[in-house]
């Protein structure tokens, strides 16, 4: 038998394009028509195996339409999906070495609400009448004109919020008493199509349209999905999710999905979403909003994600300003511990605002400052890597890399400092 190989299967997929977007219920018209990925218009089929867009001049395969469509970072990944659409057996296994993997760096994805909203699909879950409404609707305000929530970060963004519970009448009044009057980019719907009839292509078409909306919210799970019989099993609630997370990660956004949790009263705050565990499982992150009263005003909100611990916000709904209100947290956060060569570069660069050159002139630099720092050159590019994220939401400083002359220059600048930014292609290496 001979070896697969993912230029081999990139090969036996290459004529069935036309079968793949049939199967994946990706659009297609005849006699040879299909969306564009990239721009959303009508592109054709050229020779039954590659799509052309004349408006934006984008064309590929069905691996570069996957590609595009789903946001895969790699050639393997868009393969993979592809075979697995048109059930092909992948009998490749595919791997990183760990030297390349701690080569790799990615982008520091700001999350649109520090530690409880990242980028993906999120469930808000809690009882009716409890305050989701309110909370989202303040959610949504904060978000579009990038103001803190709590005393947690944001990250500003044009807000859709799909209301399907709601009347006008009653959102002017809920959306005056929250906002005082002024809000962002802030785009309503109280009525929408269902998943599965609609409402996905209502959704790119609005983000093809709003390119800047980066946060969706859906109120509520119930308005959006089939009432058939299958649909709360957990392949129904896969099926359901699945469809949502797509299009998040094919916008790079944030979607929030506002769910009821059952009657029962279930002791686990993840038990108590849905009655099945499919939601979760496919979900990014969940947050569980409950009162310890009915009738009280004071609760707490559960946030669940694969990016932080676990965490629980205690919080206190006020009645005249319709606001959850931030009262502490339940476990107190422990800060972790400082990594001495990231509080080394601190200090560097908090002298010298930003700095360019090679491992070898950062290492010395920084065993100036602390000499007790126990690094090689590759060791310290790869740390540096891996904690991306840690130097710019702890310290400040964006790290980056540039290869000029096959020397590789690692670039370190202050980011909170922008008055006097400095212009790195004025800087000396190692200067
Ligand atoms: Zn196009």
């Amino acid at each position: 038998m001979a070896m697969q190989t993912l230029s081999m299967l990139r090969t036996e997929v290459k004529f069935r394009f036309i079968e793949y977007l049939k199967t994946s219920k990706s659009p297609y018209y005849e006699p040879a028509l299909t969306v564009c990925p990239c721009c959303g218009q009508h592109a054709s089929i050229v020779s039954d195996f590659m799509w052309s867009c004349t408006r934006c001049g984008r064309q590929g395969d069905v691996v570069d339409f996957a590609k595009e469509i789903h946001g895969y970072r790699t050639e393997a990944e868009a393969v993979k999906h592809v075979c697995r659409v048109l059930g092909i057996k992948i009998c490749f296994l595919d791997t990183i070495t760990a030297d390349d993997l701690m080569d790799m760096q990615f982008p520091d994805n700001q999350e649109l609400i520090e530690k409880i909203l990242g980028k993906g699909l999120y469930l808000l879950v809690g009882a009716s009448k409890i305050g989701k409404s309110w909370l989202v609707l303040w959610l949504a305000h904060c978000i579009s004109l990038g103001l803190n929530v709590w005393n947690l970060k944001t990250k500003q963004s044009d807000v859709l919020y799909l209301s399907l519970e709601d009347t006008h009448q009653r959102l002017q009044r809920r959306l005056v008493e929250v906002s005082g009057g002024e809000t962002g980019q802030l785009t309503i719907a109280t009525d929408a199509e269902l998943l599965g009839s609609g409402l996905e292509e209502q959704l790119s078409n609005f983000l093809h349209d709003h390119p800047e909306t980066k946060f969706v919210i859906i109120d509520t799970l119930q308005k959006i999905r089939q009432l058939k019989s299958d649909c709360y099993s957990y392949a129904g609630d896969y099926a359901t999710l699945t469809a949502l997370k797509q299009i998040a990660d094919r916008y790079d956004l944030t979607i929030l999905l506002v769910h009821h949790t059952r009657k029962q009263e279930a002791t686990d705050a993840v038990d108590k979403i849905s009655g099945t565990t499919g939601l979760i499982g496919c979900a990014d992150g969940s947050l569980i909003l409950e009162k310890e009263e009915r009738l009280g005003t004071r609760g707490s909100l559960t946030v669940t994600s694969r990016e932080h611990p676990d965490m629980k916000l205690l919080l206190d709904f006020d009645r005249d300003e319709k606001k959850w209100k931030f009262l502490g947290y339940e476990d107190l956060q422990q800060e972790e511990p400082e990594d001495p060569v990231l509080a080394a570069v601190s200090i560097l660069i908090r002298e010298q605002k930003c700095w360019k050159g090679t491992a070898t002139e950062l290492l010395s630099l920084l065993l100036k400052i602390n000499p007790t720092l126990f690094a090689k050159p590759n060791s310290l590019v790869r740390k540096l890597n891996a904690k991306t994220k840690e130097l710019s939401d702890r310290y400040g400083i964006h790290y980056a890399t540039q290869r000029a002359e096959n020397v590789k220059y690692l670039i370190l600048e202050a980011v909170f400092d922008n008055t006097d930014m400095c212009d790195i292609s004025d800087i000396r290496p190692g200067a």
